[in-house]
């Protein structure tokens, strides 16, 4: 393949048959590699579904700036679609996130701003700063200035129906029977469950939820509660319904453990030569979960959604793991 835009490049991820999963719930299950995209997870795809469509309703002018709050995936992938397509990108970030998330932002020209972590009724939380920044910037400059808000916009899921959704039914030559994923903004879940209903609407579709999340208990109680402790994945876990989430179809719900998570991720490595991110952890606990609940010999397809490279101070930090009463793989 030969392409002269790393955009091109985004998407068209392969799906990966898991054996270790596929095993233990009588199950196929397939993770879709979205490391595989340019900028490392599947984020990319988010990133340039917001741009395309803010380039057709003319909310961005050539040369002209983009602002975003993001846990750092989101960021990156604008990084590179702004940089492809010559836009500034002004990025707000909660604290919390790992150190090399800020770095690949930094060292991608970004302009990154740092800020507490707040809950989003706080008027300091990242997603609501940056869309003050938006519109400060926006005042003082005189020049559109374009707020990407992955949480409320709608071309997020709309991107997630029309790539993600159709690959998975393509690859699967429309056999796949289930999916589940985590929730951030709630893109991937919405974009796939409506996309995959719509071709097949027995397809099931499951909401697997981290701790210290909310979304077990909405799709299970109807009100988005907290369940359990907070959570050391990063772009996961949700406390409230985000306007992507509004138009989610989901028919059940799993909850995973961080120490289930972690457990998994360290197994992978070791034996399928694995090397994936936090919230793939979750995603693929979720799916071993689907499979038994389906019943045997059902397709499940779940999303790996980054690797584990940007957590290194997490993922293989012996005190910090031990801090959090998680396993340690015994390599370390
Ligand atoms: N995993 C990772 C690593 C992420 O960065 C994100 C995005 N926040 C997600 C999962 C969740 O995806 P979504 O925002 O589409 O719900």
């Amino acid at each position: 393949m030969i392409t002269s835009n790393v955009i091109d490049l985004i998407g068209n991820t392969p799906l990966i048959k898991l054996k270790y999963p596929s095993e233990i719930s009588g199950c196929e299950i397939y993770g879709k590699a979205e490391f595989m995209n340019p900028g490392g997870s599947v984020k990319d795809r988010t990133a340039l579904g917001i741009i395309l469509d803010a380039e057709e309703k003319k909310l961005l002018e050539p040369g002209g700036t983009v602002v975003e709050g993001t846990f750092g995936n989101t960021g990156i992938g604008l990084a590179l679609v702004c940089n492809a397509k010559n836009y500034n990108l002004k990025v707000v970030m909660p604290n919390i996130t790992v150190e090399s998330k800020r770095d690949i932002l930094r060292n991608m020209g970004a302009e990154l701003h740092l800020v507490d972590a707040k809950p989003y009724s706080d008027p300091g939380n990242y997603q609501r700063v940056s869309e003050n920044l938006a519109q400060t910037l926006e005042k003082k400059t005189g020049k559109k200035t374009f707020w990407a808000g992955q949480f409320e916009n709608l071309s997020n899921y709309k991107f997630h129906e029309k790539t993600t959704a159709k690959e998975i039914f393509d690859q699967t030559n429309g056999t796949v029977d289930g999916f589940t994923c985590a929730i951030g903004t709630g893109g991937t879940i919405t974009g796939v469950s409506v996309g995959l209903k719509n071709f097949n609407k027995n397809i099931h579709i499951a909401c697997t939820d981290s701790q210290g999340s909310s979304m077990y208990n909405y799709f299970t109680k109807g009100n988005p509660e907290k369940k359990g402790d907070e959570s050391i994945t990063e772009g996961i876990g949700q406390a409230r319904v985000t306007k992507n989430l509004e138009n989610c179809i989901v028919d059940s719900s799993f909850f995973v453990t961080d120490s289930e998570c972690m457990k998994m991720l360290y197994k992978l490595i070791k034996t399928e030569g694995l090397f994936l991110g936090l919230s793939s952890g979750v995603n693929i606990c979720g799916a071993i979960k689907l499979g038994k609940k389906l019943g045997p010999n059902k397709k499940i397809v779940t999303i790996l959604c980054d690797d584990a490279n940007k957590y290194y101070d997490k993922m293989f930090n012996k005190e910090y793991l031990q801090s959090k009463n998680l396993p340690i793989p015994d390599w370390l």
